[in-house]
């Protein structure tokens, strides 16, 4: 789930990413997405994004955008010390989002090549036994690319 927030003045000053582990804080991450893709790709705003892995049950995934920006702001202000102003949000919620390699997962283990002709897989949950990451779908898409001629 991901909150992004759109300002006039970065959220955070010198930090892309803020893991926040603390229990009085309930944020997962704070990124302040402008400190790592220049703003001028954003209409000369800048963006930054709250994140969660969250239960199904979750009440954060019942709430709409006007909701979590009020649910969201003063825990920001918390983090910096100051008041924030807020130009627009943004707010995404995705189920599935981690693929879980359970004991059956190695036998099922999906493959690049498919019964269709010419038609290839390269999948975020193809990382096995690692995580998803970047750069495991560099990897995987160097291997897969090799099947084209
Ligand atoms: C919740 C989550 C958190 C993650 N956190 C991290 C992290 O912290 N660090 C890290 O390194 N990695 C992380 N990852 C993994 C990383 O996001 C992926 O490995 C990476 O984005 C894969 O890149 P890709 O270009 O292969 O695929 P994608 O980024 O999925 O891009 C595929 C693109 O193809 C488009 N597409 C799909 N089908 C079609 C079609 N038929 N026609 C046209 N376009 C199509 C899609 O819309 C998409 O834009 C995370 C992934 C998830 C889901």
């Amino acid at each position: 789930m991901t909150f992004i927030i759109e300002t006039k003045q970065p959220i955070l000053e010198k930090v892309y990413w803020l893991n926040i582990c603390v229990e009085r804080i309930p944020l997962m991450i704070l990124a302040q997405h402008t400190n790592f893709a220049e703003k001028i790709n954003y209409a000369g705003h800048h963006l930054a994004y709250v994140g969660w892995y969250v239960k199904g049950e979750s009440p954060l995934l019942k709430m709409d955008k006007k909701q979590m920006l009020k649910f969201v702001k003063p825990e920001i202000e918390k983090i910096t010390g100051k008041k924030l102003k807020v130009i627009d949000s943004y707010l995404f919620k995705g189920g599935f989002a981690q693929p879980i390699f359970d004991k059956s997962f190695v036998r099922n283990k999906p493959d690049f090549i498919t019964p269709v002709k010419n038609f290839y897989i390269a999948n975020l949950d193809m990382t096995y036994p690692f995580d998803r990451g970047t750069n495991y779908a560099v990897k995987l898409g160097k291997e897969v690319s090799k099947f084209i001629r």
